[in-house]
C-alpha cells in the first residue's frame, strides 16, 4: 500500500457528529414502532454500528450482501451474495449503505426487497456521490455529498484495507 497517498476528506469528529443527527431523525420517524434495520455487508458496518446505536426504538439487525466493484471500479453488474435470514413482510425496514455511486447497487437492493413486502422501506447512505449517478436514486437519509473520486476508511476499503480508519480519506496512486 506504499504507492498510494491518502488525503483525508471527512473526519471521525464530523461523522459522529452527522450519524448521530441522521440517529434522532430516524428515531423522530419510528418512535413507537419496530424497526429492521438492514446493513450492507461489507462496506455498511462501521456506519450501521454506531447508526443503529444511535437510534432510540425497538429494532432487529439484519444483513445482505452484493459486489459489484472490481478494485476502484463499478462492473454496472450487481449480484446478491447474502441475503435477509428473515422475513420483513410487513415490517418497518431501513437499507443502510456505506456509499452510494453510480446508484446500481442501492436501487438493485431497493427493489430485492420490495419484493418482500416490507410495510415502509427507507434507505439511508453515509455518503453519495452526486456526480457518479448513472440513474435515479432517492435516498431519505444522506450523510455527506462528496466528490466523484474514490475514497476509504470508516468501513470502506481499497482491496480490503483502510476499513479500520477511523476517517474517510480520498486515495490515489503516486506511481
Ligand atoms: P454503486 O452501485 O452505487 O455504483 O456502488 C455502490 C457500492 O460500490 C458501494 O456499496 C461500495 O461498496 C462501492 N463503492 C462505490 N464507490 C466507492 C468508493 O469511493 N470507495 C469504496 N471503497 N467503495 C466504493
Amino acid at each position: 500500500m506504499d504507492n498510494l497517498r491518502l488525503s483525508p476528506l471527512i473526519s471521525a469528529d464530523e461523522i459522529k457528529t452527522r450519524v448521530l443527527k441522521i440517529g434522532e431523525s430516524i428515531t423522530d420517524k419510528y418512535r413507537g414502532k419496530e424497526l429492521v434495520v438492514v446493513g450492507v455487508l461489507k462496506g455498511s458496518f462501521m456506519f450501521f454500528s454506531d447508526l443503529i446505536r444511535s437510534i432510540d426504538t425497538d429494532l432487529t439487525c439484519d444483513f445482505c450482501g452484493v459486489s459489484s466493484y472490481t478494485e476502484m471500479q463499478s462492473t454496472g453488474e450487481v449480484r446478491l451474495t447474502l441475503d435477509l435470514s428473515r422475513s420483513i413482510r410487513d415490517r418497518h425496514v431501513i437499507l443502510v449503505e456505506d456509499i452510494v455511486d453510480t446508484g446500481l447497487t442501492m436501487n438493485f437492493l431497493r427493489r430485492h426487497l420490495q419484493i418482500h413486502k416490507p410495510k415502509s422501506l427507507t434507505t439511508a447512505s453515509l455518503l453519495l456521490k452526486p456526480d457518479a449517478l448513472k440513474e435515479e436514486c432517492s435516498l431519505d437519509y444522506v450523510g455527506f455529498k462528496i466528490p466523484n473520486d474514490f475514497v476509504v476508511g470508516y468501513g470502506l476499503d481499497y482491496q480490503g484495507y483502510f476499513r479500520n480508519l477511523p476517517y474517510i480519506a480520498q486515495v490515489s496512486n503516486i506511481n
